[in-house]
Formats: structure tokens, C-alpha cells, sequence
């Protein structure tokens, strides 16, 4: 089974990544845990070209080849033979990221990412959490943060708000594998629900 997270930056859809992968892995699952953008060594590799350094480095389209050049790596050297095999793969991000920050944040380009998904992706998760909280509370923990990449936080609160919306409307579109959860709680609470969706859609 192929597991996401999405969310907006400082949503703690990390710590709910590793906190599912830990308690499957408890219950004796075979699982792995994984990221984007990276996830494989060549896709780590791009992620450090866009990234770091020079956020206009690249043009809104280059970037978005960019990402699913590297999306395509992780899918064909991590995701597809550890799902081959019969593991859990737990990702945190995956193209529903892309739909959002390279789809919307440069302009509308969501038909452009749609279409190399197709092309290229072809594989959309089983499940995705959406860890939805409050934008100015994401951005607050994600300033926080040591050595944090984040890469919209000078857009501030507008960009937030803007993705939050954004994730809201694509847990519609794709409303059968989204699961959509309340983040503004603690930690363990969070935790325990994801946990109780995900061995529900594992024994089904
Ligand atoms: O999830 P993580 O914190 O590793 O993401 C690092 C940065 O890259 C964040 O600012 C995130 O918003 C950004 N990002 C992006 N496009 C993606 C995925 C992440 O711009 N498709």
C-alpha cells in the first residue's frame, strides 16, 4: 500500500510520516519511509538544485520538469520495487504537492502538471493524509525550525492561506483516497487517528 502526507509547511505531516511509519512497523508491517521532493539518490540530487541557492534560479515550467524528473527516480529506483515487494511505502509529499506549489504558486499551471503527470507519474497513492491546521500556526513552526529549506515562508501568510485553500479543494477532487485530519491537536492524538485509518484501509 502506498501511504501519503500532504500539507501545508510546518503542518507536521513529517512527524506524522515517521510516527505511522514507527507504529506499523511495531505491529510487525514491513514498511519504509520515504520524501519528496527526493526520496532516491538521483531525486535528492535535484532536490538540492531547487531547493537551495537561487529561488528564481529556475523558471515556473523548468522547475516543474524538475520535479517530476525527480519524481520519476523515486517512483522507479524507491516507491515501485519496496510496493513490488509488498512493503508499506510512507511518503511524505508526493504529486499533490506539486499540483499545489508548482500548479499554483507561479501562476496557473496545474494543466501543465496534470499532463506530465500522466506522461511520466501514472500512479496516484492509495491513501493521503491531508494534515490541515491553521496557516498562521504552520508558518510559525515552520520559521521555527532548525535548518528548515522552506522556500515560501517570505511569501508569508498569503502563500499559506493560499495552499491550505488549495489542499482543501483537492481532498474534494480526489475525495476516495484523501482522508483529511485535524492537525491543530497534539501530536500523539493526530497520531492515533492516522493510525486507526490506516489499519482500517489495510485490512480492507
Ligand atoms: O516538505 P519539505 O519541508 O521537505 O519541503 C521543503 C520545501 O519545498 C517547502 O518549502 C515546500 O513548500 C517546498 N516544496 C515545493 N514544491 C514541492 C514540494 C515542496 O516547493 N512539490
Amino acid at each position: 500500500m502506498f501511504i501519503t502526507f500532504e500539507g501545508i509547511d510546518g503542518s507536521g505531516k513529517s512527524t506524522q510520516a515517521r510516527l505511522l511509519a514507527e507504529a506499523l512497523a511495531g505491529l510487525g508491517r514491513d514498511v519504509i519511509r520515504t520524501r519528496e521532493p527526493g526520496g532516491s539518490p538521483g531525486a535528492e540530487e535535484i532536490r538540492a538544485l531547487v531547493l537551495q541557492g537561487d529561488p528564481d534560479r529556475w523558471s515556473a515550467k523548468t522547475e516543474i520538469l524538475l520535479f517530476t524528473a525527480a519524481r520519476r527516480d523515486h517512483l522507479e529506483r524507491t516507491i515501485a520495487p519496496a510496493l513490488a515487494a509488498g512493503q508499506v511505502v510512507i511518503c511524505d509529499r508526493f504529486a499533490d504537492s506539486t499540483r499545489m506549489y508548482q500548479g499554483l504558486s507561479r501562476g496557473d499551471l496545474r494543466g501543465l502538471v496534470d499532463d506530465l503527470h500522466r506522461l511520466m507519474i501514472g500512479r496516484e497513492p492509495d491513501l493521503t493524509f491531508l494534515i490541515d491546521i491553521d496557516p498562521a500556526v504552520g508558518l510559525a513552526r515552520a520559521k521555527g525550525r532548525q535548518g528548515h529549506e522552506e522556500r515560501f515562508e517570505d511569501m508569508g501568510l498569503a502563500m499559506q492561506v493560499r495552499m491550505r485553500a488549495g489542499f482543501l479543494a483537492l481532498s474534494q477532487e480526489f475525495s476516495s483516497r484523501f482522508k483529511v485530519i485535524e492537525g491543530d491537536r497534539r501530536p500523539d492524538a493526530v497520531a492515533a487517528e492516522v493510525l486507526d485509518v490506516t489499519l482500517a484501509a489495510l485490512r480492507a
